[in-house]
Order: C-alpha cells, then sequence, then structure tokens
C-alpha cells in the first residue's frame, strides 16, 4: 500500500514538473501562426510611452524601419505559467513584457537563438545561434553579428524603466539549455556560468521574493542544465 502511494505520488510528480516546465518555457514549439503579425495599437502606445521611446526605435539597433511589439512571454501562452513567478496573466500584456525591437531580432527572440543578458548596469543582447551572425537584420544596415554583445538602449529616467527581468532570467536560462542542445558555441553554457547569468539578471530585480521563486523554479531537476 505504502509502496503503491509512493508511485502514485512519484507520478504526479512527474506530471507536474512536465507542466510546469511546458509552461516555463513558453516559447518552445513557438509556431509563425502563433505569432502576433500586428499587436494592437493600444498596446504598442502604452510600451512607446512606459519606455519613452518613437515607434521607429529599435532597442538594439536604435533607428529602424521594421520595429514591432516583441512580448518577452510570448502571446500564444495566454499568460499561462506566469502565476507561478509572481505574476499574473494580465502582467502579459503589461509594458515591462514587451520590448521594442526589429522584427528579425522578435522572431530569433522567440525561437531562442538570441537572449538578453544583463552586464553591469547594461542590458546586452547576446546572439546564440552561429548561422545568424551573417543575416541582416530586416529595416537596419546591420547583420546580427553587429549587434551581437550590443547594449540595448533605455531611456534615462528616474526612476528608471526596465522589462521584467525575471522574465528575461528564464527566457536566458532556456536560451542557454536550447544552444546547448544543438552544440552552439555560448560562453555561459557552463552551469556555473549559466546560473551565474540568470542570478546577475534577477539581481537588478527589486522584487526579493519574485527572485526567490524564479531560483526555485530554475532549480527542479528537469529545468536545471
Ligand atoms: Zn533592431
Amino acid at each position: 500500500m505504502r509502496l503503491e502511494l509512493k508511485q502514485e505520488l512519484r507520478q504526479t510528480r512527474e506530471s507536474v514538473n512536465v507542466l510546469i516546465s511546458f509552461e516555463l518555457d513558453p516559447w518552445e514549439g513557438i509556431t509563425d501562426s502563433q505569432r502576433t503579425i500586428e499587436s494592437s495599437q493600444t498596446l504598442k502606445q502604452t510600451v512607446l510611452e512606459y519606455y519613452h521611446i518613437g515607434a521607429n526605435f529599435c532597442m538594439v539597433c536604435r533607428s529602424a524601419s521594421k520595429v514591432v511589439n516583441a512580448h518577452i512571454w510570448p502571446v500564444h501562452s495566454r499568460g499561462k505559467g506566469l502565476e507561478y513567478i509572481g505574476l499574473d496573466p494580465s502582467h502579459l500584456n503589461d509594458a515591462r513584457n514587451v520590448l521594442r525591437l526589429c522584427k528579425s531580432i522578435e522572431v530569433a527572440f522567440d525561437k531562442k537563438e538570441v537572449m538578453i543578458i544583463a552586464d553591469g548596469d547594461q542590458f546586452i543582447l547576446i546572439v546564440l545561434n552561429p548561422k545568424l551572425m551573417d543575416e541582416p537584420v530586416e529595416g537596419t544596415p546591420f547583420k546580427f553579428k553587429d549587434c551581437h554583445k550590443y547594449p540595448l538602449q533605455f531611456c534615462h529616467r528616474n526612476p528608471p524603466v526596465y522589462p521584467f527581468r525575471r522574465l528575461l532570467a528564464i527566457h536566458a536560462h532556456q536560451a542557454i539549455c536550447n544552444a546547448v542542445k544543438h552544440n552552439w558555441p555560448c560562453d555561459y553554457s557552463e552551469p556555473m556560468l549559466a546560473l551565474e547569468t540568470v542570478k546577475n539578471l534577477l539581481g537588478k530585480s527589486v522584487l526579493g521574493d519574485a527572485r526567490d521563486k524564479v531560483m526555485g523554479f530554475l532549480d527542479r531537476g528537469n529545468l536545471a542544465l
């Protein structure tokens, strides 16, 4: 009897872990049809006002012609999973879950081919898929290699306005796992460095409990590197 109970508990725990890992990696299996072709004008306006930037400003390339609302936690998740990290589904369309990026960079972000990490006081873009390096960033004179390790620009306001760092941290973690899976050369794939990368992003978070929640989930076996 006790053994059966143990087995049942283990099975339950496994299915919960699968569910959690799916919800904490909503970028996995994202398809083109699920990608937002055009975000609402209202959200765009909210995001531009929050970050205090113009419509043609890409946070990586600066002036560009194909800049879109790039959700960090993707729209197709409908906000599922956010409750595990101290947010709720309504935060899906919060300006802090949205970056303004060139369409090419947004697509690469969703595919975990690029990630955004913290470097001192700045956030920088890291290109993980080596095949992307020579690809053009549409609407700009740049290639992806020109954007590699390039700092994102946020308006200097007091207090400063930033995106949800905990969501960038989870994305970075999953992007590093994805780079390892594909054997992409990655300076951050060594487990200690990967953890450091996540912690650096969270270190900027003002909410200590959010940090604990994210670390708690990433510590679970099937999410760790
Ligand atoms: Zn750009």
